[in-house]
């Protein structure tokens, strides 16, 4: 039996390690032809606007990253608080990390104490932006933490997120009393399998809790972190400025 991978026939007797290489290599370029794909329908339906694309790499290892990192993706994405420590120290130092996980008050100076943080997406009241803010101070972070206010869009019990009433006031808090974080936007994770052909309530939902919050924080400018693998292009369409995409660009996760 023989396998072809890229140009490369395998037979029973090719050394094992040059199999496995090989199976690495095949791996990232699926990796690479994935985000690529993913690229370019971002940039088409941001028609010019600004879009971030956060490539969300939770249980997927480095050798995945890495294969993203090397055509220019820089923010990356992660849900589980040890597993982000872990690839921060491991991956390179101009990675821009989001922790888009849910955030426990007992764990937000670990996640500020990385140096390359760019943003917590999941504040999801004032308590957990007091806790923030004040671990930014004790681990001694020089720039305000970016970060986004999570909304539960969906008012479903089993999500995170403050309710879309309380937004405003969440907001005004982080602005006021809250030195050490630098309020970005707002962020949704929305009810799973919605109608990608009907407008989308989650995505109507956000923008809406945006325009009421500006009007309440005059001068404000709020980011959209809307859409995820089945929905991004209709997230971007509805007003999304950073869209977080993990299994069409790394493949579907297995449950660990
Ligand atoms: C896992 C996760 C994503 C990515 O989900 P995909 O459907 O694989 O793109 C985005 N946002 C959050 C908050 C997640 O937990």
């Amino acid at each position: 039996m023989s396998l072809l991978l890229r140009h490369t026939i395998f037979s029973r007797h090719t050394p094992l390690h040059t199999c496995l290489r090989a199976m690495a290599t095949e791996r990232s370029l699926h990796v690479v032809e994935n985000l690529q794909h993913v690229q370019s329908q971002v940039t088409v339906a941001s028609n010019h606007r600004q879009v971030r694309l956060v490539a969300v790499s939770k249980y997927k290892p480095a050798e995945d990253l890495l294969a993203a990192y090397s055509v220019g993706q820089r923010h990356f994405g992660e849900n589980y608080v040890q597993e982000l420590v872990e690839k921060s120290k491991n991956l390179p130092g101009d990675i821009q990390w989001h922790f888009i996980g849910h955030l426990q008050s007992n764990k937000c100076k670990t996640v500020a104490a990385i140096p390359n943080l760019y943003a917590v997406e999941t504040v999801d009241s004032i308590k957990k932006a007091d806790a923030l803010d004040k671990a930014c101070v004790s681990v001694g972070r020089t720039e305000p933490l970016g970060v986004f206010v999570q909304i539960n869009t969906s008012d479903e019990e089993a999500k995170s997120g403050t309710t879309p009433s309380d937004c405003p006031s969440v907001c005004q808090h982080i602005v006021d009393k809250c030195p050490q974080l630098r309020l970005q936007g707002l962020m949704t994770i929305g009810m799973f399998g919605r109608d990608t052909a009907e407008k989308n309530p989650d995505f109507e939902c956000l923008v809406e809790c945006k325009k009421k919050t500006q009007e309440t924080l005059p001068g404000l400018c709020l980011e959209l972190s809307m859409g995820m693998s089945d929905d991004f292009v209709q997230a971007i369409e509805a007003g999304s400025t950073n869209v977080r995409v993990g299994s069409k660009i790394f493949g579907t996760r297995e449950k660990q």
